[in-house]
């Protein structure tokens, strides 16, 4: 079954929106067993609009357009798909009391202008969109069928799974992903615990991508059913996952974020944090997973060495002989942060995040120092994360680093 995807919209064709929509769709369709032939990017222009569709059909037997729902004049998809299939375009009661039914629900003040939006090629079917004003059409052509998806992702997204993928599914071979995550090895170290699992010709395809210092394994196979594809990376992940042990915090987009709240809620355990050069990010990582309000205590940006002092107790003389950037002072700032909150756990940062900072050839950018303060004592690590990497990826590999820490601990609590 060979499919072509239609993107429309000038702010795509001008290069100021990238195309998403386009990848998701051909990723999509790939998995369900489709072969994607075709990506067409067209402006808002009514004659390159109906123009692509004709093409798009051509040798097609599923047509994909996803933008230029909207209720603006610049909106032109639906006047264009109607000529391009030799229809008129009618206004659809089942459309306006859908549109209607969405402005309600949010308490919004219909206007007549969406009446635009509910007006159909005749003979199409009505998508209902649960995620904004933009309904979207089906064409259920003898050769060809033509959906027309909005261009906002977070509407295009659901209607597809909704309406387009569960009338595509079991056509010819199925091909999924699936993919773990790990920390603390390097990808040369992983390349060679899965080397004979990487042969580019094997079924899955394993592949492997590196991005502050986590690494992706992705596993691609292809059956000739989904539950056979299934079967097959289910397998090869309880391989990975055994020859890689506990440097896997997760699957999927897990962060290491996600693994510790996870291990925090199953053992019920607090947590605090204390961070300087890293200025909230790790407080800020915890606190994006859903439910983070159960384990997370607090979290303090002691940024200034008087913050040190105030908030975690850290004696002033302390900073002075050592540093603020020093084992002492991150051993200090976690123990008294535990302290202070009361919590089970807390993990404290200082370092130089860069560029400019570096102290002597003993304390230069990108030396990080991230504590673990338990009941049992506090771990400090020593990082180098080099000057080469940038601010912005020193500050989130020290949060890495800080949240692998903590998930060791957590993983097993007697070492
Ligand atoms: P509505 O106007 O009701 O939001 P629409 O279907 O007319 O729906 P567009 O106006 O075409 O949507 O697009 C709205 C926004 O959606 C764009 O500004 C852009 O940010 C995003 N968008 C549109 N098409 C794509 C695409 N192919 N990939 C990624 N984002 C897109
Ligand atoms: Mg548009």
């Amino acid at each position: 079954m060979k499919a072509a995807i239609l993107s429309i919209g000038e702010e795509l064709t001008s290069g100021q929106c990238v195309d998403t929509n386009s990848a998701w769709l051909s990723q999509s369709l790939i998995a369900l067993g489709l072969t994607v032939t075709r990506h067409l990017t067209v402006a808002d222009d009514l004659e390159a609009i109906e123009a692509a569709f004709r093409e798009s059909m051509v040798g097609t037997d599923l047509v994909i357009a996803t933008g230029g729902l909207g209720p603006t004049p610049d909106d032109l998809t639906r006047e264009a798909l109607a000529k391009a299939l030799g229809v008129t375009l009618e206004h659809s009661e089942v459309a306006e009391a859908q549109i209607r039914a969405f402005f309600e629900r949010w308490g919004k003040r219909f206007r007549d202008s969406n009446l635009g939006q509910a007006r159909m090629p005749l003979g199409c079917t009505v998508l209902e969109n649960a995620r904004g004003t933009a309904p979207g059409i089906y064409f259920d052509g003898p050769a060809c069928r033509v959906f027309v998806l909005p261009g906002v992702p977070s509407e295009m997204k659901p209607m597809f799974e909704r309406h387009v993928a569960p009338g595509l599914s079991g056509t010819g071979s199925v091909t999924i992903s699936a993919a773990v995550r790990c920390f603390g090895l390097s990808e040369a170290d992983l390349g060679d615990r899965l080397a004979d699992m990487m042969v580019r010709t094997r079924n899955p395809l394993i592949g492997v991508t590196a991005s502050g210092a986590i690494l992706t394994v992705r596993a691609k196979a292809t059956g000739c059913s989904g539950i056979e594809a299934r079967r097959l990376i289910d397998a090869d992940l309880d391989e990975i996952r055994t020859r890689i042990a506990e440097r896997v915090f997760g699957s999927g987009a897990d962060g290491l974020e996600d693994a510790v709240a996870k291990l925090l809620l199953e053992s019920g355990q607090t947590l605090a944090t204390a961070e300087s050069c890293t200025g909230g990010l790790l407080a800020k990582r915890l606190t994006d997973v859903p439910g983070s309000s159960a384990f997370f205590l607090s979290g303090a940006i002691s940024y200034a060495n008087q913050a040190k002092v105030d908030l975690l107790g850290v004696p002033a003389g302390l900073i002075e002989s050592e540093g603020a950037v020093s084992e002492a002072v991150a051993r200090s700032m976690g123990v008294g942060c535990r302290s202070s909150a009361r919590s089970d756990y807390a993990l404290a940062i200082t370092g130089i995040a860069g560029p400019d900072g570096g102290l002597s050839p003993e304390k230069p950018v990108g030396l990080v120092f991230i504590a673990l303060a338990t009941e049992s004592g506090c771990d400090v690590r020593r990082c180098l994360f080099g000057d080469h990497l940038s601010r912005c990826e020193i500050r989130g590999r020290a949060v890495n680093v800080a949240l692998d820490m903590l998930r060791l601990r957590l993983l097993r609590p007697a070492c």
